[in-house]
This record gives structure tokens, C-alpha cells and sequence, in this order.
């Protein structure tokens, strides 16, 4: 279009010339000709300029048809960008308040507790204006426990509409949780649980522990559910908390009761054994006294027979055959040997019923080896056994020294009576801390391990063929732990069959 235009105006420009050279001269058709051709050329100029502008104008509608577009495109984004924003938001304030809540939860010490933890601030974040969450202890019983946005009268009504028609099993056995739309409500129950929640739309699930009371969540909402899928997996998260919970709490609670009834347990043995103690402690004073009170009974007449042996055998009655004099001597020697045993009953009661006080004095060690040794060394040296002692730089013990020198006699006499001739029977002291440790140690037949935890018990003798030759009543080990207990020092002994024993005796020196 534009060479044509050019064409006629190059035309009119050489038709225009012409007239201008010959006009003077020459009037004829020509420059009627080059007059048309400028004419026709100013048009097609215009006819040019004009649609130039048509064509701008075509552009610029189709930049600003762009250009709507784009900002069109733009506010849409921008709307999407600002809901999917709230949308973000309030998720983000139900996972705080499932947070928070998760907390409460922890220090639930109860199942019933949990399903009170339900607050306004868990249901509007939630994204709900009302909630209600109760307890089930079976599938015909519901207690409301949490009531949020609900009146008693709508919550009571709430109940009975679950008890009446059966509600509670369905959401505790059906899959869960479930929106309810009164729109596409399918049955008249759940119109009418949302009539009565007054909303149009809610989620109901079932909160169902592995142990522990199970229980319902239902939560309506005002508006409408903008991500239903998103929605029904928080409260599913939010009643699998709940779920937990109440089985942490029940398992505390069982835990709990448990320990109680342990504790409870304890106590009252505690109380039986502390009654049969009484009990014992009564009938060992019986014994005790009844002992004592027979020893005491033996030894007025038994003091009687070994005085009239002593006159017998003295002469005083007449002269006395050998057989005579030989009986005599036996009465005498059977008459100690009684009023031995009858004084070591009487002891062991009389420590025992606490009649005895030990006097508790510094007693120089070498006097009271050289009263101990005095008693012993006729017995010694009768079996030629060799004696040592090893007094470790020991100077003294504590106590009553009549009495710990029983201890020591009637030690060193076992150790004589149970060691065979030439054997060696050694003592030693030695300071440990606030005690002495005395140890009488021999060489002598030992004793079996099952007779050495009973050697200490009145009347114990080992079961061993050489208790049949060797003389003896089992009271002198029993004495010797009263004494040493009384003096609240400890006795033990270490032994080994045909190799010897060692008796150890510790004593506080404080
Ligand atoms: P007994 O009068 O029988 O000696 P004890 O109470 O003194 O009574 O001793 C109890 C038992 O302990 C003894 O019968 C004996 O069997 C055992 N026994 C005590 N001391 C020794 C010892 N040194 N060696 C071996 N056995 C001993």
C-alpha cells in the first residue's frame, strides 16, 4: 500500500513540474492530469496516515487486552496467595495448641482428666466455634467432660441423642474421624446432632486407647469447610493424642494403685511381724524367767549334795574304803559339771531378759590373758598342745572383764577339747578402728559348714563322731555370743573339716 502511495505521489510531483513549465505555454490536458494525480496522491497519503493509525490503535487495544489480563492474573494469585496464607495461619495456631496441649496432657495423672482438657483456645484454632469431648466408659454410657460454645441444656440434649439412638458405638467402632454436612447429612441423627450444635457442618471421632476409658470429640463449625482432608487429619491427630493420654494415665493410674497396694501390703506385714516380735519377745521372757526360775530351784539342792560329798569325803562319818572314796569323787566332779551347766542356763536367761548390766571398763590387756591363761593351761598342758598369743601391740579392752574372760575360757576350752595332742591352739589381738578383733584359732578337727551357722544356738552340738567321746551340754557357745552381743561386739567362725577353726570375736573399744 505504501509503494502505491509513493507511485502517485511521484507521479503528481512529474505532473505538477510539467505544469509549472508549460503553463505559460502549452494549456491543455497535462496539466489537468498532474492536478488528479496530486489529489489522488494527497489522498492516498491521508488514506496511509489514516490507516497507520488504525493499526497503532489495534496495538495498543491488544497490549492493554494484555495488560488486564496480567493484572487479572495478578489479583488472582494475589487472593490465592492471601487464603492459602490464612489457610498456613491456622494451621499453624492448631499445631500450637496441639503442642500445648500435649503438654497439659503429660502431667494428666488420671484418665478421667484428659477428656477435661479440652479448651476454647484448642477449638477456635482448630478452626471450630463449638466442641464438646466426653468419656465412654461403655457403649451405653457418655459423660461430657469438656463443653466449649455449648450451653448445659444443648449438651445435656447432645447426650441423650447419643444414648437414645445408639450413637456411641458407631463412632467408637466406624472409621473416624467423619464430617457431618447438614447439606448431605445422611441420616436424621446426625441433622439432628447438627441442629442441635446449631452448625453446618462438624467432625466426630472416637478417642480409643489401647487400655483405659475410651471416649467421643465432636466439633462444629459455623462456616464452611474449606480443606475437609486437611481438617479431618488434624482432629485425627488431635484424638490420637487424646489416645495416648489417657493410656499413659491409665497405665500411671494401674502403676500407681499398684505401688499403693504394694506399700499397703508391706505395712501390714510389717505390722504382723512386728506383732509376732511382741509376741516372741513375750514368750522368750516366759522361757527365760521359767529357766531361771527352775536353774535357781536346782542349785539350793545341788549346792547341798556336793557340800554332803565334800563331808563324806573328808572322813568326818568314818573312815572310807577306795570304792567309797572313788564314788565320792565322782559325785563331786558330776555335782560341778551340774552346777556349771545350771549357772550357764541361768547366764544365758538372765542376759537375755536384760537382768545382766555389762560393766563396760578399760581392762589392761596382760592381767586378763594371765587370768584366762590360769584356767587354761592344766587343760593345755595336759594334751601337750602349744599355746601362743600375738597381742599386736593391743594394751587393752573394753567391758566387763569377769565376763570377757568367760568368753575367752570358754573359747580356748573348746579349742583344747576339740583339738587332738601335740596340736597348737594360738590367740591373737589386733586393733581395727574403734574395735579390738580377737581371734582364738586351733588345730583341731574343724567343723562341717552346715553345723557352723547353729553352733551359736542354746543346746547346739555338732553332728560329729567326736562330740560322742568329748564331753559337752552346748550352752557355751550360746553363752559366749550373749555376752559378746551385750557388749555390742559380733562373734563368727571360719572352719575347715579336720583342719582346724578360728572363732573371732570384734569389740568396740568406744
Ligand atoms: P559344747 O559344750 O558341746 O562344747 P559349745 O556351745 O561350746 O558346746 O559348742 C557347741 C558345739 O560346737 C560343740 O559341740 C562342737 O561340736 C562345736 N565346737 C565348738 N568349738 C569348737 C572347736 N574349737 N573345734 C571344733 N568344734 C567346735
Amino acid at each position: 500500500m505504501a509503494y502505491l502511495t509513493y507511485i502517485v505521489l511521484a507521479i503528481g510531483v512529474v505532473a505538477a513540474a510539467g505544469l509549472a513549465i508549460g503553463s505559460a505555454s502549452v494549456a491543455g490536458a497535462l496539466p489537468m492530469v498532474g492536478i488528479l494525480l496530486i489529489s489522488l496522491g494527497y489522498l492516498a497519503v491521508k488514506a496511509e496516515l489514516s490507516w497507520r493509525q488504525t493499526d497503532e490503535l489495534q496495538r495498543m487495544r491488544n497490549a492493554y487486552d494484555q495488560l488486564d489480563r496480567q493484572a487479572k492474573l495478578i489479583i488472582r494469585t494475589d487472593l490465592e496467595l492471601h487464603r492459602t496464607q490464612e489457610e498456613l495461619d491456622r494451621r499453624l495456631a492448631s499445631l500450637m495448641s496441639l503442642y500445648h496441649l500435649g503438654q497439659q496432657l503429660q502431667v494428666s495423672l488420671r484418665p478421667e482428666e484428659v477428656f477435661q482438657k479440652l479448651d476454647a483456645s484448642v477449638v477456635t484454632n482448630f478452626g471450630f466455634s463449638t466442641g464438646v469431648l466426653g468419656m465412654c466408659a461403655s457403649f451405653e454410657s457418655l459423660e461430657w467432660r469438656s463443653a466449649i460454645g455449648v450451653t448445659p441444656a444443648v449438651a445435656n440434649a447432645l447426650r441423650a441423642l447419643f444414648l437414645d439412638r445408639g450413637l456411641v458405638k458407631p463412632v467408637l467402632t466406624g472409621p473416624a474421624p467423619r464430617l457431618l454436612q447438614a447439606s448431605s447429612a445422611a441420616n436424621p441423627e446426625e441433622r439432628k446432632l447438627l441442629e442441635l450444635l446449631g452448625v453446618p457442618t462438624a467432625i466426630i471421632a472416637g478417642i480409643i486407647p489401647n487400655s483405659g476409658p475410651t471416649g467421643i470429640l465432636l466439633l462444629g463449625r459455623t462456616g464452611s469447610v474449606a480443606n475437609v482432608k486437611a481438617d479431618e487429619e488434624l482432629v485425627a491427630i488431635l484424638t490420637n493424642y487424646l489416645a495416648i493420654a489417657v493410656e499413659n494415665s491409665a497405665l500411671y493410674e494401674k502403676t500407681w494403685s499398684a505401688q499403693r497396694e504394694l506399700e499397703l501390703k508391706v505395712q501390714q506385714r510389717t505390722q504382723e511381724l512386728a506383732e509376732a516380735n511382741t509376741v516372741l519377745t513375750r514368750l522368750n521372757k516366759a522361757k527365760s524367767d521359767f529357766v531361771s526360775a527352775v536353774s535357781h530351784e536346782l542349785r539350793t539342792p545341788l549346792a547341798a549334795i556336793k557340800g554332803y560329798a565334800s563331808l563324806l569325803a573328808t572322813g568326818q562319818f568314818g573312815p572310807l574304803v577306795k570304792a567309797q572314796s572313788e564314788r565320792i569323787a565322782k559325785i563331786e566332779k558330776h555335782s560341778d559339771l551340774l552346777a556349771q551347766f545350771i549357772n550357764n542356763l541361768l547366764d544365758i536367761a538372765r542376759i537375755e531378759s536384760g537382768r545382766v548390766t555389762m560393766e563396760r571398763r578399760p581392762i589392761p590387756i596382760n592381767d586378763f590373758l594371765a587370768a584366762v591363761q590360769d584356767v587354761v593351761t592344766p587343760q593345755l598342758e595336759a594334751k601337750h598342745i602349744r599355746f601362743s598369743v600375738d597381742r599386736d601391740g593391743v594394751k587393752e579392752l573394753v567391758g566387763d572383764s569377769s565376763h570377757l574372760q568367760r568368753v575367752f575360757v570358754n573359747l580356748l576350752s573348746n579349742a583344747v577339747k576339740y583339738t587332738p595332742e601335740g596340736g597348737s591352739i594360738r590367740v591373737g589381738l589386733v586393733r581395727e578402728g574403734a574395735t579390738v578383733l580377737a581371734t582364738v584359732t586351733d588345730t583341731g578337727c574343724g567343723i562341717a559348714a552346715e553345723d557352723q551357722s547353729k553352733l551359736f544356738q542354746e543346746f547346739y552340738r555338732a553332728n560329729d563322731p567326736v562330740n560322742q567321746q568329748v564331753r559337752g551340754t552346748g550352752l557355751g557357745l550360746a553363752l559366749v555370743k550373749r555376752i559378746v552381743e551385750a557388749h555390742q561386739g559380733r562373734i563368727w567362725v571360719k572352719s575347715e573339716k579336720n583342719k582346724g577353726s578360728t572363732f573371732s570375736v570384734s569389740l568396740p573399744l568406744e
